[in-house]
């Protein structure tokens, strides 16, 4: 057994209970084995002795070799010690440690110090830096160190830089000749990859560049490649058993529908639907997630799908994640399925009691075919005769547990074995390659990448909040020629009640600056009923008001051709994605569309990057791609509440995904060679699969 590793941190030398609890608080480390995977987040080249005239406020952490000058004690408990060099002075600070460092801190006596620089009053500071004495050939004074990622909590427990790596060389000096291969040496050889020891010795305590690289490089390719082999060895089991519902004809209604359809579809549509028919057809379950942009025209694909389903007999199911919008597709579907004899219901949280008892029955004795509907429709009252398709449009919002209970809804075969339905989950929110391979690494992936013919790119504009009367003027004038504005106010779920008042102030001003009679306003917010929010939403659709003022209710709903405007508000409060969104609204008839970003008077200097990149481009995956970078992939948009798969402690998904493509290459190939891993050589393999390091939240079984 790796007894080292497993040992616990505090019998390391230097570490003790106090500090060992430190590090348990602050970052969760409590063995040996956890320390040493705890690496440092970037570099310093210790070497380098920084001219004090030189420091600048763009270097994060500098070195310095100076003489103490003068060193002062101020009442208020800090030490001030002015130091210089043959360039300038500097002063550093400390407020604790006073007594110990006023006594090593002679006038006249030369130190390396190294420190984070701040400017304070157009003067450089450094607080609290390491202090080391000169020797030619430190080990801490030259080549590369690691920076560890730390807290205000570490270091004033003590826990230096300069500590954690005593912590590391020690922990290293332990664990290093008990650690053990984690990758199987045909694995290493075929991906030049260098072996674990030399990783972990070389990603705290570079030897060189060079080795520096080998070790990064093996320890993200090793992460994602494993975090790729177990999500492919699920995919792998997955089609490789017998277990879908087999549907071999098209179908009546699939012809029905399709002949009357008033438009020809996309190639891409085309195309999608080839993809589904065929997973269909297979006997194996299908898993697809189907992306496209707003009004790429996923919904004619969803509807194709579910009557290939009913079509064979089977009952089928979308699930919207609001009430408006399981609204909408509803009333989409009764015109797309007029043509056919499929009975179509809708099922949401304000179905009244007794039709829904209705529905409940109907659905059980199989005589409804499609049901349109929002989370009502995964409660456990709901049975079907014999679900064969869910498709969930969920723009993220429905949760992993939520979407795993549609699972236990599939029909039955004959000898009472449930047999899961085909899900395909549709998304607007285009996913970046890498962060799609890793959510849906088992996923199929099909992309509506093909706008249907007429749709115009849209203009966008950012301006600031003092340019609103200009605004106002050119709705007007837009309003004149007979187009319609959206003006959408940021919709803040921790705290309903600002949200309100937001948007009651804005329509006040909106009402000051369209008033009765000559405009009329439309105004739509979470807070009201459905009634009324169904009343004023349509009274913009159809035609009845100039302007729809709302929070972003609007974002996955309503199709109004004729508006040519899309206002957004306070926009740096929004994700990419959703303003993504939101500005597709418009540009779907009108000659020339436009959307208005107003931003805030406080948005900050990456904020405004952000909304920048909205008027540089329209393509939705670029903008996806950006903000993955910009914000990482744990904040891209709609990730938050489905939470990544895995925790990810070194390779990054923004910025490792050629590493990521190459490991998931290579994991596919092991697979094709050994799709169960029962090769003695791929004996590690699945250890450490097994080993719980690996193990991925459930995304497999749930969509
Ligand atoms: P999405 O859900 O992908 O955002 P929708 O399914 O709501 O997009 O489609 C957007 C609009 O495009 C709808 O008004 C729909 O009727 C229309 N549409 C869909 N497919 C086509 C097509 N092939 N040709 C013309 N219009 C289409
Ligand atoms: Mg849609």
């Amino acid at each position: 057994m790796e007894n080292g590793l497993d040992g616990n941190i505090q019998f390391l030398n230097g570490v003790g209970p106090k500090r060992a609890a430190l590090l348990k608080s602050e970052l969760g480390i409590e063995t040996l084995g956890q320390l040493i995977r705890f690496y440092p987040f970037r570099y310093m080249d210790r070497s380098r002795i920084q001219p004090i005239a030189s420091i600048s406020s763009d270097l994060a952490y500098v070195q310095i070799r100076a003489r103490v000058l003068k060193v002062d004690e101020n009442p208020r408990k800090k030490l001030s010690v002015i130091v210089e060099d043959d360039t300038g002075r500097i002063e550093l600070v400390f407020f604790k440690g006073i007594r110990w460092n006023k006594a090593r801190l002679v006038p006249g006596m030369t130190f390396v110090f190294f420190g984070k620089p701040q400017e304070f009053g157009g003067r450089f500071n450094i607080v609290h830096p390491e202090i080391d004495p000169v020797q030619e050939n430190s080990a801490l004074q030259s080549g590369l160190t690691g920076v560890y990622p730390s807290t205000e909590k570490l270091r004033n427990g003590g826990i230096t830089g300069k500590v954690m790596c005593r912590m590391q060389e020690a922990a290293l000096a332990e664990c290093l000749p008990q650690i053990r291969e984690t990758l199987p040496d045909y694995v290493m050889r075929d991906n030049a990859l260098c072996p674990l020891n030399y990783a972990l010795r070389n990603i705290h305590f570079p030897k060189d560049d060079y080795a520096l690289q080998k070790a990064v490089y093996r320890l993200k390719f090793e992460e994602l490649f494993y975090l790729q082999l177990s999500l492919l060895k699920q995919k792998y089991i997955r089609t490789g058993a017998e277990r879908g519902i087999p549907m071999p004809r098209v179908g009546q209604d699939f012809h029905a529908c399709f002949n009357s359809l008033p438009y020809q579809l996309t190639g891409a549509q085309q195309r999608v639907v080839k993809e589904i028919r065929s997973d269909l057809v297979s006997g194996h379950q299908m898993n697809r997630l189907l992306q496209g942009d707003v009004g790429s025209g996923k919904t004619m694909v969803a509807v194709l799908s579910c009557l290939i389903a009913t079509g064979n007999g089977f009952q089928a199911c979308i699930m919207a994640p609001t009430e408006v919008l399981a609204r909408q597709h509803y009333a989409n579907m009764l015109k797309y399925l007029a043509p056919t004899s499929v009975r179509t219901v809708l099922l949401t949280g304000s179905t009244p009691a007794k039709e829904r008892r209705e529905i409940d029955r109907s659905l059980r004795d199989g005589s409804i075919g499609i049901i349109v509907g929002t989370h009502a429709l995964i409660e456990d009252s709901v049975q079907f005769r014999n679900l064969g398709l869910a498709v969930i449009d969920e723009q993220h919002r429905f949760g992993v547990d939520q979407r795993s209970k549609l699972w236990s809804k599939g029909a039955a075969d004959s000898s009472g074995k449930v047999i899961p339905p085909h899900v395909l989950v549709m998304t607007a929110t285009p996913i970046p390659r890498t962060l799609a391979m890793t959510l849906y690494g088992d996923l199929d992936v099909s992309v509506l990448d093909e706008l249907p013919p007429g749709r115009k790119p849209v203009q966008t504009i950012l301006i600031s909040e003092h340019r609103k009367p200009a605004m106002y003027d050119f709705i007007r004038r837009e309003i004149a020629a007979g187009r319609q504005a959206f003006i959408v106010y940021p919709m803040i779920f921790e705290n309903e009640k600002i949200d309100i008042s937001n948007l009651e102030l804005g329509y006040e001003e909106v009402a000051k600056e369209f008033p009765l009679p000559d405009y009329r306003l439309s105004i739509v917010h979470g807070q009201q009923d459905n009634e009324t929010k169904e009343k004023n939403m349509s009274a913009f659709v159809a035609g009845r008001t100039n302007i729809l003022v709302s929070t972003t209710v609007i974002e996955v709903g309503v199709d109004v051709p004729n508006a040519s405007v899309m206002v957004i508000e306070c926009a740096e409060r929004f994700g990419l994605s959703q303003l993504h969104q939101l500005r597709g609204r418009v540009g779907r008839g009108a000659e020339k569309s436009y959307c208005v970003l107003v931003k805030g008077p406080k948005v900050s200097k990456e904020g405004l990057q952000r909304l920048e990149l909205m008027t540089r481009t329209d393509d939705g995956f670029e903008i996806a791609e950006e903000d993955m970078k910009m914000r990482g992939p744990g904040d891209l948009e709609g990730t938050q509440q489905s939470g990544l798969p895995v925790t990810l402690s070194i390779a990054s998904l923004a910025r490792d995904g050629r590493i990521l493509a190459e490991a998931r290459a290579y994991a596919l190939k092991v697979l094709d060679a050994d799709p169960t891993l029962s090769e003695g050589r791929n004996a590690i393999l699945l250890k450490e699969l097994r080993s719980g390091k690996y193990n991925i939240k459930d995304y497999s079984t749930i969509s």
